[in-house]
């Protein structure tokens, strides 16, 4: 196993130095510049500037140099603690404003020192400082490859209220090769954005009246959205899971004895008044589960109890962080608990796991990243629950892993929920980006806060664990990452049209009609593209449509019964017989191949 903290810490260094070079070459640029602050990010980093002008495009390039510039000079860095009344004094007489305002923070928290990080030339002179706790490489020298992306506008300290500063954001790798991949994975990223292709598909939609982060699915969308939804929905239950059904809305109540109220209200929507009583948009399905759970006894031997539902949920998100369908205002869960006695817990979460593989698998998806999130064991107060039951729940997890044969999970230490440890589930797709899509979640709270119980084959009353899990995750999200996961190009059994048919000539249409009638009995959703445009101008069209299948009928296809098959993925094209051809599809798409 690899623990988190050791990931990367280098390339963590060498991305906030980065940030530190990019400062001063801002400040070179605009000596009047104020500073915000610079953080390391995934992939890169960035730095909040408050500019005399807005940036333009042209500017990059122009910072771009100076950077590499300071990069050639191989600068120090050299670090050094001020007292914090001296810091105050000296950000004061530098005029940057914003770090005073840092600082004095600092100092009402307690701090009595600040450290500074100067930058230092071949002469021996200071040409930049900044404060900073690093650490930082030992000299811009090793700061490696890096490009500055774009520009964005940021709140100083995310508040609305406050000034809105430029954020400059760059990439930066180790080495050339490795910027060059990732700017080439970007490249691909952008042909393939969900968002873009969610309206040339014909998917979904946004509108501004309906409002923000509520996407409207289109039938095309609706019906891929539907066959993930059909797939997931019937594999659970042929795996010994029940279906449940719960509204969207429980009354504040409810939310209240949870705990969501105290701990998770910031993501809630509002109070909504029915007669008396309050009530609210449910941000999680778990409690209402519960209820269900409770409403009778329950014995050792009715447990495991798996319940599953595609509950929608309604969680606030800020609406600069809204994006596509991977970050919306309400969405559906492919959710399900897990309630099992303790000697259960291992098999349980066995099996959930194996099933996330199978449907992720399903999909494509080949590389995982498993990674274990456990308490904190220096600071048990921020975490509720017994400390047996959280180190069983631990080593399972862990047990579970390294059994079903992941033997390198990231471990990440005060990572757990409060209320339980847990197993997320990374997946690298085709071009290699990594999403976190699954979740498996021991929980301690629930079963306390409500009281669940079974009775036990002392007949007396135990304490069950529940899990909660999601394998997709959100199905918004799921759709918007696995249609760039395929460019668009879903397989045959999730596409809106898996095959359309192509007479070349009106002479053509009889048959094509024909073919057309055998691919609805047969239960495809096959399309026809009437003759009354050119023959290049259809193929075309298909094309863009990302349709796996083009089965194009002329004369001669006529004459045989057959089709010519333009496999859209291949692009090989094929003639055989139609019979042929439909028991192939039906097969593919019945094996969910592609
Ligand atoms: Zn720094
Ligand atoms: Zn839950």
């Amino acid at each position: 196993m690899a623990k988190k903290t050791s990931a990367a810490p280098d390339i963590e260094r060498m991305r906030h130095s980065c940030a530190h070079v990019l400062a001063q070459a801002v400040l070179e640029m605009f000596p009047e510049a104020k500073l915000g602050f610079g953080p390391a990010i995934e992939n890169g980093f960035y730095y909040d500037f408050d500019l005399p002008r807005t940036l333009i495009p042209e500017d990059l390039p122009i910072l771009e140099k100076k950077m590499k510039h300071i990069v050639k000079q191989s600068q120090t860095f050299r670090v050094e603690a001020k007292p914090i009344d001296k810091s105050i004094a000296f950000l004061k007489k530098i005029k940057q404003d914003y770090k005073v305002e840092a600082v004095n923070e600092l100092k009402k928290e307690g701090f009595d020192s600040i450290t500074f990080y100067e930058n230092i030339n071949q002469k021996g002179e200071v040409t930049f400082v900044d404060m900073c706790e690093g650490p930082h490489v030992e000299k811009t020298g090793q700061i490696g490859a890096f490009k500055l992306t774009h520009t964005a506008g940021a709140y100083w300290r995310g508040d609305e209220k406050r000034p809105m500063l430029q954020r400059i954001y760059g990439v930066g790798f180790p080495t050339q090769q490795e910027l060059d991949d990732y700017l080439k994975q970007m490249e691909e990223a952008k042909k393939r954005d969900h968002r873009r292709l969610g309206v040339d598909l014909g998917l979904f939609i946004f509108d501004d009246e309906v409002g923000p982060g509520l996407p409207l699915w289109l039938p095309k969308g609706a019906y891929v959205r539907h066959k993930i939804m059909e797939f997931a929905f019937n594999t659970y239950l042929s795996n010994g899971y029940d279906p449940v059904c719960t509204p969207h809305i429980a009354s504040a109540a409810l939310w209240s004895h949870s705990g969501h109220l105290d701990f998770y209200s910031e993501s809630m929507y509002g109070p909504i008044k029915i007669d008396e009583d309050e009530y609210r948009l449910k941000p999680m399905n778990c409690p209402l589960h519960v209820k269900m759970y409770n409403s009778s006894t329950k014995s050792y031997r009715e447990l495991p109890v798996r319940w599953t539902e595609m509950g929608t949920v309604y969680r606030y998100e800020r609406s600069g962080t809204l994006h596509g369908l991977t970050r919306v205002r309400g969405f559906t869960q492919d959710d399900a608990h897990i309630i099992c006695r303790p000697d259960q817990l291992k098999e349980e979460l066995a099996k959930a796991l194996k099933l996330t593989l199978y449907i992720l698998n399903t999909f494509g998806f080949e590389n995982f990243e498993m990674n274990v999130s456990v308490r904190d064991p220096e600071n048990k107060a921020k975490f509720i629950g017994d400390d047996d039951r959280w180190d069983h729940a631990e080593n399972t997890l862990k047990e579970v892993l390294e059994e079903s044969g992941f033997k390198n999970y990231v471990y990440d230490i005060g990572g757990a929920v409060f209320y339980g440890p847990k197993i997320d589930v990374k997946v690298a797709d085709s071009i290699g980006r990594k999403w976190q899509l699954s979740t498996m979640q021991v929980d301690f709270n629930l079963p306390t806060k409500f009281g669940m119980t079974y009775v036990g084959e002392d007949g007396k009353d135990h304490t069950p664990f529940m899990i909660h899990r999601a394998l997709l995750g959100s199905l918004e999200r799921f759709m918007g990452v696995l249609i760039e996961h395929y460019g668009g190009a879903f397989p045959a059994w999730l596409a809106p049209v898996p095959v359309i048919i192509i007479p070349v000539a009106q002479a053509h249409e009889k048959y094509a009609n024909q073919v057309l009638e055998d691919f609805k009995k047969a239960g495809i959703r096959a399309e026809i593209s009437p003759s009354n445009d050119t023959l290049g101008k259809r193929i075309r069209e298909s094309e863009m449509k990302k349709i796996p299948y083009m089965a194009v009928i002329g004369e001669k296809e006529v004459k045989d019964k057959s089709l010519t098959i333009r496999d859209y993925k291949t692009k090989n094209q094929e003639t055989m017989k139609t019979a042929k051809f439909l028991d192939r599809l039906q097969k593919e798409i019945a094996d969910r191949n592609g």
